[in-house]
């Protein structure tokens, strides 16, 4: 082995990708040729991009194309751009690992795909970019050279577990990617990837789209007089470059024109997805502003969804040129998971995103291109709804960061919201359900907000409206805390937490006025005594109607901030105030009955005092809380236990 040339190791668990594709457990091999031009065609957007910027870069960009190259002895096919290229670093970075944002995940699911059909999914959902290659390949050689730099760079492997990486002189800039195939696809017709008419098809069927020519050197056959004036034929075979695909922009074609295969094959190309959308928006708006949109949904949401800088997925186009990647003024950022291309007419080739911020057109562009999706959205609900179920599951959470963000289109969203209640185990419900399934009398729409489904139906502050029948939304989204306190109400019927406030559940009990009072008054001691022993930790102390089996919970003030958007607030670096928060009591408890009559008969004993922090102390656990000082609680209860065994 040459001295200059290294031997490196694919990270982990690109390595355990590589060995996914070696043994090509994904049915559809074709889909390599697709990945290649895909990010030839990105490599290429780049370079044009980067000349532009900067001047001084010394780069040819007159001629931006891709090649198809194939040698039928050598049984290789090369992929050859003259893009932006990689430095060494960047392959190293690029192509022998994975990208950050994913790892952990991809980790764990490749740890779980233990058959074929949950690999066949995982690469479906992950999508294996450049790895591909090696569906097809068992040899895959890499050259690239950088614009603007004069070294080149060889990179080598064959998939399993290593390659080689070394530098390399008078390589041309752009990138190839030599495919060495493998023998047994040679006498299979169907996957001969060195037959014309193959190549041809596979870029027919998915980069016909791509805006920059792929060429191939063509065979062309021709019948011609053996010598002049001659009857006799000969065939003449010349070769010729043919550009193989129509590079029309799909966005500008009509609709009715375009399949649903091609619109699926180009939301791969620009989502670098494996899987089909789930839905396919296709806009065009004419008069003043003019452009074209071409927008998807897709099925699944992509690992960084939560991540801090995941970007928006819509690309700026002006006149069929790209523009810009990722240009979040196109999109709000609780739609940041749709894919897609708007294409401006009246835009400036050169425009920043600087600019964009303070642009009319694109504000404009991006109020309509919201309520196009919302609209969908909607539309889906009602015709489809198991495609919407499935949405809401996977981007549900991020589209509820609109009810705080967006208040233009605040209505549509609840609309298109829908939340696991008390009503059904299974199926969520929409607010529209749930108002309609409403009990006489009832006025607002209960929720209760928690960090599972099951830590709130355990909580106390749910039990007095299980016991009469009233459905409670149930909210475990760490969003949820958030948006419920701003959101006064749907469609005139207010949104009440069952952990806020003041609620009066026993108004159809016909006795309950005069049975209240008398427990009132016969509570008062204890209610006052309470409040003074434990003013450290609430403020109030009062009796309820909440609960039926415990023996008390803790409520925040209608106003108050509850401890878990505290939290979230203090999580996201805002110190905030914690009020303090108010208990109360059932009085029917034997718990409550007890500590009344202890109270009363021994006022100044500190057992009694302890029984108070006790009780205080179970509140805050029931509903999921932590405690201030376990130690001691734990202590006390302790001393509680020995005495009564
Ligand atoms: P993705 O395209 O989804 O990022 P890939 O596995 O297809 O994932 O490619 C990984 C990265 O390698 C690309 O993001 C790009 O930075 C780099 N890369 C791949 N092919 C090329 C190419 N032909 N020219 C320049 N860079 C490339
Ligand atoms: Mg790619």
């Amino acid at each position: 082995m040459n001295a200059s040339v290294e031997q490196l190791e694919f990270q982990a668990e690109a390595r355990q990708l590589l060995d996914l594709m070696v043994h090509s457990v994904y049915s559809n091999k074709d889909s390599f040729l697709r990945e290649l031009i895909s990010n030839a065609s990105d490599a290429l957007d780049k370079v044009r991009l980067e000349a532009l910027r900067n001047k001084d870069l010394d780069v040819d960009t007159s001629d931006l194309h891709i090649e198809l190259e194939v040698d039928k002895e050598a049984r290789t096919l090369t992929v050859r751009d003259n893009g932006i290229g990689m430095t060494r670093d960047e392959v190293v970075d690029l192509i022998g690992t994975l990208a950050k944002s994913g790892t952990a995940e991809v980790r764990q699911q490749l740890k779980e795909a233990k058959n074929q059909a949950a690999s066949e999914e995982l690469i479906g959902q992950f999508g294996i970019g450049f790895y591909s290659s090696f569906m097809v390949a068992d040899k895959v050689e890499l050259v690239t050279r950088k614009a603007g730099q004069t070294e080149g760079t060889r990179w080598e492997s064959s998939g399993e577990g290593t390659y080689t990486i070394e530098s390399v002189e008078g390589a041309p800039q752009g990138t190839s990617v030599t495919l060495h195939l493998k023998p047994e696809d040679s006498e299979d017709e169907l996957h001969d990837y060195t037959a014309e008419w193959k190549i041809r098809s596979l870029v027919k069927q998915y980069s016909d789209f791509i805006a920059f020519p792929i060429r191939m050197q063509v065979e062309r056959r021709k019948q011609v007089p053996v010598e002049e004036g001659s009857e006799e034929t000969r065939e003449e075979v010349t070769v010729e470059t043919e550009t193989i695909n129509s590079m029309k922009a799909l966005w500008a074609r009509p609709k009715d024109e375009v399949s649903e295969d091609e619109y699926k094959e180009f939301y791969k190309h620009i989502a670098h997805a494996w899987d089909d959308p789930l839905e396919i928006i296709a806009m065009k708006a004419e008069g003043t502003f003019e452009y074209q949109a071409l927008l998807f949904i897709p099925s699944h949401a992509p690992f960084d969804l939560f991540d801090r800088d995941a970007k928006v997925g819509v690309h700026l186009y002006v006149k069929r040129v790209f523009i810009m990647g990722d240009c979040d003024q196109l999109m709000p950022e609780y739609l940041r998971f749709i894919k897609g291309v708007v294409d401006a007419q009246d835009l400036s080739l050169n425009v920043s995103r600087e600019i964009l911020q303070q642009d009319r057109q694109i504000k404009a562009i991006r109020r309509r291109l919201t309520k196009k999706v919302l609209s969908t959205i909607k539309e889906m609900q009602s015709s489809r709804p198991e495609d919407y179920k499935k949405f809401w599951t996977q981007f549900g959470r991020v589209v509820k960061e609109g009810l705080l963000s967006d208040i233009d289109n605040r209505e549509t969203l609840l609309q298109i919201s829908s939340f696991v209640s008390t009503h059904s185990e299974e199926e969520p419900t929409t607010l529209a359900q749930y108002v309609e399934r409403m009990k006489e009398g009832q006025e607002k729409i209960f929720y209760a907000t928690g960090e599972s489904r099951q830590q709130i139906l355990n909580s106390p502050h749910l039990e007095a409206f299980k016991a009469k029948g009233y459905e409670v939304l149930l909210l475990t989204d760490p969003v949820d805390e958030v948006w419920v306190g701003m959101v006064p109400d749907y469609e005139g019927k207010p949104l009440q937490s069952v952990a806020k406030g003041e609620v009066d559940l026993t108004s159809d009990e016909e006795s309950s006025e005069a049975e209240r009072e008398e427990q009132e008054k016969e509570f008062a001691d204890l209610l006052t005594w309470l409040k003074e022993t434990l003013s450290e930790h609430v403020k109030e102390v009062r009796l309820s109607t909440r609960l039926t089996e415990s023996p008390a919970c803790l409520i925040t003030d209608a106003f108050g901030m509850t401890p878990a958007l505290a939290r979230i607030y203090r999580a996201s670096g805002q110190e905030v105030p914690v009020g303090k928060r108010i208990l109360e009591l059932n009085p029917n408890h034997p718990l409550i009955k007890g500590l009344r009559q202890a109270h009363q008969d021994r006022p100044d004993d500190a057992s009694v005092a302890e029984a108070a922090e006790l009780l205080y102390g179970t509140a805050l656990l029931a509903e999921g809380g932590a405690l201030d000082d376990p130690a001691r609680f734990a202590g006390l209860l302790a001393d509680r236990l020995t005495r009564s065994l």
